[in-house]
C-alpha cells in the first residue's frame, strides 16, 4: 500500500488538536473523555477497543491488531493525562490546540499526546493496509502516569495483565535528539532509576527554649541534612550507564569521547564531573553514576520557645539498577551517622533492560534511515515512567517516541514547562518512523 504521508500528517495533527482540547490535567485526570475519543476512532477503522475505568472518570483504552501469533506481541503504551499548565504564562491557550507557525501548541503536545497520536496512526495504518504481521500490536492509552500510574498502567498490570502482556513495550522518553560534539544523538530509554522516598527522624530531649541543651532534635536533624547536601554517595557503574556513556563516546569521538569514557572510571569520574562545562550536565551525569538523595521537606516544632522532642526530614532518594531500599539506607547512614530512624514513604525498584535486541537495532536503523548521520544511543532516566509497572508484568520497555526537533528546541526543558509545543514536521517524522519500526519488526 502506498501511504500518502502528507494526508497522514494532516490527520495526525487533527487528532493531536482534539486530544489537547480534552483537558486531562492530573489531578483530577478525567482521562475517560480522551479514552472514549480514541475508542471511537479505533472502532471506526474496524478495531474492537475496550475502555476500562479504574475509578470514576479515569479511563484507559486498549486495542489489539492481530498478527499470526508466531512471535510475542509488541505493546505501544502511552498516557493520556497531563500536568497542570498555568495558562496565564502561556502565549497560546494550553488547551486550544492551535497550530501557529508550523507548531501545534498545548499541554501534552510533547508529553505525551503527540506520542499517543503516533501510536494511534500506526494502528490505523496497519488496519487500512491489512498488513500481515508475525506479532500482535497492542495499543494502550492510559490514565494517571503523572501521579504514579496507579489508575493507569499500574491498574492494567494488576487487573488486566492478559490485555497488555507483550515481548516488549514502547513508550515515552526516548527518540528525541540532543546535540553533542556536532552530532545529533537520539537517546532511547532502556533504564530508569528507582525511587526511595524516606522519612528521616531525629529524637532529642524536649525543653524550654530559654535554656538550650546539647540534645536538640532540630539541631541534630539540621546537621544530618547539611551533611547529605554536601556529600556524594558512592560511585556505581551500571550496565545502563556504561552503554549510554560508551554509546555517546562512540558517536562524538575525539577528546569529548575520551572524556565521556573516563566518566565510567571510578577514580577519575569525580574529577571529570567537576570539569564539565555545564552544571546541568554535571548534575545529570552525576545522577547516572550514583544513588542520590535530595532533602525536600522539613518538619519540627510548633512554638518558638519549645524545644521539640523530634524533627523530621523527607528525603527524595533515587537508586541505580542493582540497588534497593536497604543498600540505599546503608549509604545514607554512612553519611549521617547513627541516631536516626528511617521510615519508607514510597519505594519503587529501578528498571533496566538491554539495548542488545533486534527491536532496538530496528529502532536505530529506521531512525538513521530518516536522519542520516545521526547516532542512536541507549539512555538511563533519573526520573521514572510507567516502565516500572510494566517491569512488574515482565514486559521490558524502551522509551521510543521519535521526534526530529529543530536545533535549540530542547525536549527535556519544554515538557512540564510553559508554551509546550511540537513542530508539525516533528510529529510527521514520528508517525512515519514509529510505523516503519513496527511494520519492520513485526512484519512477516
Ligand atoms: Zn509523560
Amino acid at each position: 500500500m502506498e501511504i500518502d504521508w502528507k494526508a497522514i500528517t494532516d490527520e495526525a495533527v487533527r487528532h493531536l488538536q482534539a486530544l489537547i482540547r480534552i483537558d486531562t490535567t492530573n489531578p483530577p485526570g478525567n482521562e475517560k473523555a480522551a479514552a472514549d475519543y480514541l475508542a471511537e476512532v479505533l472502532s471506526a477503522e474496524g478495531y474492537d477497543p475496550v475502555v476500562l475505568e479504574s475509578a470514576p472518570g479515569r479511563g484507559n483504552v486498549v486495542a489489539r491488531y492481530r498478527g499470526s501469533g508466531e512471535a510475542p506481541p509488541i505493546l505501544l503504551i502511552s498516557h493520556l493525562d497531563v500536568v497542570p499548565a498555568e495558562p496565564e504564562h502561556w502565549e497560546h491557550d494550553p488547551f486550544g490546540g492551535d497550530v501557529v507557525d508550523g507548531m501545534v501548541w498545548g499541554r501534552g503536545a510533547l508529553d505525551m499526546k503527540s506520542i499517543v497520536v503516533m501510536q494511534l496512526m500506526t494502528m490505523l495504518l496497519l488496519a487500512r493496509g491489512r498488513v500481515p504481521l508475525a506479532r500482535d500490536v497492542i495499543f494502550a492509552a492510559t490514565a494517571d502516569e503523572e501521579m504514579g500510574g496507579r489508575y493507569g498502567a499500574g491498574f492494567l498490570v494488576d487487573h488486566h495483565p492478559d490485555l497488555i502482556r507483550a515481548g516488549h513495550a514502547l513508550t515515552e522518553f526516548g527518540g528525541f535528539p540532543v546535540e553533542m560534539g556536532g552530532r545529533r544523538i537520539y537517546l532511547c530509554q532502556v533504564a530508569e532509576k528507582g525511587i526511595c522516598w524516606v522519612r528521616m527522624r531525629a529524637r532529642g530531649k524536649p525543653g524550654h527554649g530559654s535554656t538550650p541543651h546539647r540534645d536538640n532534635a532540630v539541631v541534630k536533624l539540621a546537621a544530618a541534612v547539611a551533611k547529605l547536601g554536601r556529600t556524594d554517595l558512592p560511585f556505581h557503574r551500571t550496565d545502563a550507564a556504561a552503554e549510554m556513556f560508551e554509546g555517546m563516546a562512540r558517536a562524538v569521538g575525539g577528546v569529548q569521547g575520551l572524556v565521556l569514557r573516563l566518566l565510567l572510571n571510578p577514580t577519575l569520574s569525580p574529577l571529570i564531573l567537576r570539569l564539565l562545562p555545564e552544571p546541568r550536565l554535571t548534575n545529570y551525569f552525576h545522577a547516572l553514576l550514583h544513588n542520590t538523595v535530595s532533602p525536600t521537606v522539613l518538619r519540627a516544632g510548633s512554638k518558638t520557645n519549645v524545644i521539640p522532642s523530634e524533627a523530621v526530614a523527607e528525603l527524595d532518594g533515587r537508586i541505580l539498577p542493582g540497588h534497593d531500599l536497604d543498600s540505599f539506607l546503608a549509604e545514607v547512614r554512612a553519611v549521617v551517622g547513627d541516631g536516626f530512624e528511617f521510615e519508607p514513604i514510597e519505594v519503587a525498584p529501578p528498571v533496566q533492560t538491554t539495548s542488545r535486541t533486534p527491536l532496538f537495532a530496528t529502532m536505530a536503523e529506521v531512525l538513521r534511515r530518516h536522519d542520516p548521520g545521526a547516532a542512536v544511543v541507549p539512555m538511563m532516566m533519573t526520573g521514572g515512567t510507567d516502565a516500572k509497572h510494566l517491569a512488574r508484568a515482565g514486559v521490558p520497555c524502551y522509551g521510543f517516541s521519535p521526534m526530529r526537533l529543530p536545533p535549540g528546541m530542547d525536549f527535556m526543558s519544554m515538557i512540564h514547562g510553559h508554551n509546550e509545543r511540537i513542530p508539525v514536521d516533528a510529529l510527521a517524522f514520528g508517525v512515519q518512523v514509529l510505523y516503519e519500526v513496527v511494520e519492520t519488526y513485526c512484519g512477516r
